[in-house]
């Protein structure tokens, strides 16, 4: 059940609109805009139903924190008026509110518009998530990775904590490509991103497509050495999927990781660190392929062959 909250002073109004809305939604019902807010935190809503008038914060002021917010700024905003308050409907609508329902409510048009919303934000939602897919193998896009791997290289810095990047790319897949047909190529694409996802679960690793047959992976918390003794059992876990390769290139489907891990400053860009995990893979790759390299917190580099 989809979650909306309704942030009225008046528990007769407030109650009025959940007895039309309870069959099909679970509501919630906050009597301050400061209660209001602190729903919006900690829970997660499609809908905000928002009366204007109320003592303390009123409905306006609370309406422009939820636009300041990224988390809280796409949930629609309906506001309660009644009848007179043209004026307070036009500067409700310019500062972001999505409609507005007056009173006395007529509880067809407010099951209608709450309705019709809650299809919008849903649909709208998809959408995102789906542009930031990809399609062939359904884990993160480049351009998901782009917005995520800037947010959470700030969150390491405020935190002090280390930040390991690592990128993976899959071994002579040219080859190939050219040997069994490019739909074969891509289903090794996908079963390896596969692979490679489902190791890297926890809500601080991070796993996208970087472009073609190479992948990026963001991890927070772990030291270098630990990382790369992870990333190893996950190289492995690649090569024991079996998939067979041309034989005059190798056996089975590999694939070469190379990455860093350092505690994050202001001082050096992110780019630079990108940069030298791609080194890295290029490491990986010229010493044979099959292997992670990887470039500790102290810049020491550290082989798996
Ligand atoms: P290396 O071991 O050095 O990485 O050699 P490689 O052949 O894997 O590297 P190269 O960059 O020369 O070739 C990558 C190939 O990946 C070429 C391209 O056709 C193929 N490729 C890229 N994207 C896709 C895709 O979406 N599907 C398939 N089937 N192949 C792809
Ligand atoms: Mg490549
Ligand atoms: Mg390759």
């Amino acid at each position: 059940m989809e979650k909306i909250l309704i942030v009225d002073d008046s528990m007769v109004q407030a109650a009025q609109l959940r007895s039309i809305l309870a069959d099909e939604y679970d509501v919630t019902i906050a009597q301050t805009a400061e209660e209001g807010l602190r729903q919006v935190s900690s829970e997660s809503y499609s809908l905000i139903l928002l009366d204007v008038v109320m003592p303390g914060m009123d409905g306006f002021t609370l309406l422009k924190k939820l636009q300041e917010e990224i988390v809280t700024q796409s949930i629609p905003v309906i506001l309660i008026t009644s009848l007179s308050d043209v004026e307070h409907e036009q500067y409700g609508l310019v500062l972001g509110a999505v409609d507005y329902i007056s009173k006395p409510f007529n509880p067809l048009i407010v099951r209608a518009r709450v309705n019709t919303h809650i299809k919008l934000y849903d649909y709208r939602r998809e959408v995102e998530l789906r542009s930031m897919t990809d399609q062939l193998t359904g884990i993160a896009n480049r351009r998901r990775y782009e917005g995520y791997s800037l947010e959470k290289w700030h969150e390491a810095i405020r935190l002090k904590i280390p930040f390991s990047i690592c990128m993976f790319d899959i071994d002579h897949f040219k080859r190939y490509n050219d040997t069994f047909g490019h739909p074969a190529g891509d289903k090794v694409i996908a079963a390896v991103a596969k692979t490679v996802a489902s190791r890297l679960h926890r809500t601080t690793d991070f796993f996208a497509r970087y472009g073609g047959e190479e992948f990026v992976a963001i991890s927070m918390g772990d030291s270098g050495e630990k990382i790369f003794r992870y990333l190893k059992t996950i190289r492995q876990a690649v090569e024991d999927l079996r998939i067979a390769h041309d034989p005059t290139v190798a056996e089975w489907v590999t694939v070469s990781v190379g990455g860093v891990t350092i505690v994050p400053t202001m001082e050096t860009p992110y780019a630079v660190y990108l940069k030298i995990a791609d080194t890295m893979l290029y490491d990986a790759k010229k010493h044979g392929r099959n292997q992670v390299v990887w470039a500790d917190e102290g810049m020491k580099q550290l082989w798996e062959k």
